[in-house]
């Protein structure tokens, strides 16, 4: 990198939504501080006109050259410049159909298709709408203007100081400046947006395409309380005048914190009360929270380099679930939280073909299938076991004097550590850099030695390799007396091994008490094991212990430590678990037992679950209740489709009696769409296929249209998952295309065709959204490869040299087949 950096961008830019091209002027505004020939910016798929540097009242030309290779624009000085310069570069660009750089979303508006024109940057994007230095550390401030078809409205980061009509029709549509700020937040889009408002200190805004808006007051609301929140507990107010909630038909993620105007999904910001489930109001929630918190984390304050993003995407996730759980503690988030987030985090985690948070090394870093839930899911894990640390107070001081001393600038993980260090006065940098700075994480074993507890630690991972990482790790017990007493203890495990003294007269003892430390636990002492199972049973655990207990042992399942055999016994002490979240885990794992084990095992899982669900839906009801918990409601919808997947006829013949409603266009609760439409399917005819496909052409909620994709892959009939695989392909949107694909991969009757429908449709399934492309992969491998290991192996040792952006997902998916061989021959 030279010292040239940027000030300043003026962008101009002109849209034609009937062409999708755009045309754009750029004014950029340099800081040379030494006497410079050339500068070099960052460029992709657009075409240069012309460059010249900006004099008084004329323009110099400068020659130019582009590699497109290396994604650099080279632009030559007629002399050598210094001090402040002012280059003007004129372009044009396509507006593409990749949900990447300045792109086409398209819907239907009175049976028309439509398009609206809208960016997403994150991470390297931006080069492909304007030339720009596209890296976090580079911020500049931003001014955007767009001329463009008068009928359309124009959105920017910023609030609107000028549009002004012209006489072609057309009009001009200024913003106002922007703060300094980096290349991968800016945003702007045209189309037809509606909005609705909430004018406050700041002006709120959920806008939409016509007819939706009003769907976006439930996001409304709460984005108003999430708002009061941050500025509250950062202590550092929203710095623009406006901010945008934009729901996009066509998008590759979820959402994307552009700063003041913050993309979506539509199923994430549109609520219908009747189409909604207690689920998605979650989900939208946490998300609106998640990019909320991100204009700190972020926008505010920015990651030096792309190895830091888990400084944005830690905390943004840590934050989604705390601000929402502060608004509705009764929802039980953090119990959710637990499994959502650590839970995927210690699966993800347990393979060699792993990262540390921190990821090392990275100019070019990605968020992609493999690093997102390390960054995201570990992260933000890690982030409530140093909350527990340093005590919640020092924790929101720390993090307010970190965004103070950093606001508008760039940041490394040291200097969150030095904040978190001076007002807590512990050894958090010590504590840190050890559960960021390596991959995995640690396994706990116990042994009972008399009156004290022997503790060692090791990396776990499910597949053996040495290794002599040691972590720092807050190991807290809870120990059980004969009297029916029990205490907590603590240490601080910071070598190979300790003592912990719990006295003599203790019956049972519990690691990881309230789960808050990231680390599996094993237990050496079978009789201790067999008294938190009697523990379990009276329910003197809390729920999140009863979970983490049985979690920890499927995952030494999963390592080859324990048998199935004896997870599956240890759920007897579950038969009374009235607990979501323990129940929820279960099932999970009961779930990929069913898949990856064959014949008469396959039988005796499918007889445990359905036992156990069958006694769940009992006590909770099969039809969702007016004043229950959330908590209950999802459970509902997840273990109603998998009673019946294990041939509960009740559970079937339930959900077929709703079917027929929805059949009939009469009303099914929302809670139990979902689970009511798989069974439909899984039971569905060729007529049923068809119902579908007619529903999902018409339907107006995103919502109800993904648990539509979601259904078509449960479908049982040969004939008609072919048909489902072909619609994929060729009807099913790009933004959900992968859906389906992630269902049929666990669905027993389409699993033996998908490896070669995979290998017969290649070229088609490389133009998916990279990171769709990446799930389908992650989700294909480790499942459909079983049986002809060799073969799948083979063929991406070849295919890996022509997609070598693909090597970590495939590195990581070949790991996960591996264990699931073990597993089904185990
Ligand atoms: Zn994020």
């Amino acid at each position: 990198m030279s010292d040239i950096r940027p000030i300043h961008y003026k962008i101009h830019l002109e849209p034609d939504l009937a062409k999708f091209q755009f045309a754009g002027k750029l004014e950029l505004v340099l800081a040379v501080p030494a006497p410079a020939l050339e500068v070099s910016l960052n460029i992709l798929d657009l075409a240069i006109w012309k460059c010249g540097l900006m004099g008084q009242g004329h323009e110099e030309a400068c020659a130019f050259s582009v590699d497109p290779r290396k994604e650099e624009l080279r632009i030559f000085f007629p002399r050598q410049v210094s001090g402040e310069v002012p280059l003007v570069i004129d372009y044009v660009g396509e507006i593409n159909n990749r949900m990447a750089g300045f792109y086409r979303s398209r819907y239907v508006r009175d049976g028309k298709e439509r398009f609206a024109a809208v960016t997403q940057f994150e991470e390297s994007d931006a080069r492909r709408a304007f030339p720009c230095f596209d890296h976090p550390a580079m911020k500049a401030t931003f001014e955007v203007e767009m001329l463009m078809d008068g009928g359309l409205t124009a959105i920017s980061n910023t609030a609107v100081v000028e549009e002004r009509p012209l006489e072609d029709g057309r009009k001009l549509v200024r913003f106002e400046r922007t703060p300094r700020m980096s290349t991968y937040l800016v945003f702007f889009g045209a189309g037809e947006f509606e909005f609705i408002q909430d004018p406050g200190e700041v002006l709120i805004r959920v806008a939409a395409v016509p007819g939706k808006a009003q769907q976006g007051k439930y996001s409304l609301e709460f984005l108003r309380k999430a708002l009061t929140f941050c500025e509250e507990y950062y202590g550092i107010k929203y710095p623009l005048s406006k901010l945008d909630l934009i729901a996009i038909a066509d998008f590759a993620f979820g959402a994307m914190e552009n700063w003041g105007a913050i993309t979506f999904r539509e199923n994430l910001l549109l609520h219908d009360p009747e189409k909604t489930s207690k689920a998605g109001e979650e989900r939208m929630c946490v998300v609106i929270a998640h990019e909320l918190a991100h204009q700190w984390f972020g926008n505010l304050v920015t990651p030096e380099d792309w190895k830091y993003l888990w400084l944005n995407e830690s905390f943004a996730t840590f934050f989604g679930y705390g601000v929402v759980d502060h608004y509705y503690p009764e929802w039980d988030l953090w119990e959710q939280f637990l499994q959502g987030q650590t839970e995927v985090a210690l699966d993800r985690d347990a393979l060699h073909e792993t990262f540390a948070i921190e990821i090392p090394g990275g100019d070019h870093v990605v968020i992609n299938a493999s690093t997102a839930p390390i960054i995201y899911n570990k992260g933000g894990s890690v982030l409530r076991q140093v909350e527990g640390y340093v005590g919640k107070e020092a924790f929101r001081e720390g993090l307010r004097l970190y965004l103070r001393t950093y606001q508008y600038r760039c940041a490394s993980s040291r200097d969150l550590w030095e904040a978190l260090e001076e007002v807590s006065a512990k050894p958090v940098s010590k504590m840190m850099s050890n559960w960021i700075g390596q991959p995995g994480f640690p396994m706990v074993t116990v042994a009972r030695e008399g009156g004290n507890l022997r503790l060692t630690q090791e990396r776990f991972t499910y597949l053996n390799a040495p290794s002599d990482q040691e972590w720092l790790i807050p190991v807290s017990v809870r120990v059980f007396y004969g009297d029916g007493q029990s205490k907590e203890t603590a240490t601080l495990l910071d070598a190979k091994s300790a003592i912990l003294d719990i006295g003599a007269g203790a019956v049972a003892y519990k690691v990881n008490d309230g789960q808050s430390g990231f680390y599996r636990v094993r237990y050496r002492d079978k009789d201790n094991l067999k008294e938190l199972g009697r523990q379990i049973a009276s329910r003197s655990l809390s729920a999140v212990d009863r979970w983490g207990i049985q979690d920890d042992l499927y995952a030494m399942v999963k390592r080859g430590d324990v048998k199935i055999e004896d997870y599956l016994d240890f759920l007897f002490h579950y038969s009374e678990e009235d607990a979501s979240l323990p129940l929820s885990s279960i099932a999970a794992n009961l779930h990929q037992t069913f898949i990856l084990r064959e014949g008469s095992f396959r039988q005796r899982v499918a007889s445990v679950g359905r036992t156990l669900f069958e006694r769940v839906l009992e006590t909770i009801g099969y039809e969702p209740g007016r004043q229950e918990k959330h908590t209950t409601s999802i459970l509902r919808d997840q273990i109603l489709w998998q009673a019946a997947l294990y041939g509960s006829t009740k559970a079937e013949e339930f959900c077929m009696t709703q079917f027929s409603l929805l059949l009939k266009d009469q009303k099914v609760h929302p809670d139990i769409q979902k689970s009511v439409m798989q069974v439909g399917a899984s039971c569905g005819s060729q007529g049923t296929f068809e119902w579908f496909l007619g529903k999902i052409k018409f339907s107006e909620s995103e919502h109800e249209r993904m648990n539509m994709l979601v259904a078509i892959g449960c479908f049982k009939d040969r004939e008609i998952l072919e048909r489902v695989k072909r619609y994929v392909l060729e009807e099913v949107p790009d933004r959900n295309k992968f859906i389906p694909i992630g269902v049929m991969s666990e669905n027993l009757i389409a699993i033996p065709s998908l490896w070669d429908w995979y290998q017969d449709n290649l070229m088609a399934f490389e133009r998916f959204h990279p990171v769709h492309y990446e799930r389908v992969i992650a989700s294909l491998v480790p499942i459909c490869g079983l049986g002809r290991e060799e073969e799948v192996g083979n063929f991406f040792q070849e295919y890996m040299k022509k997609q070598e952006k693909l090597k970590d997902v495939v590195k990581l998916s070949l790991e996960r087949l591996g264990i699931h061989s073990r597993m089904r021959h185990s």
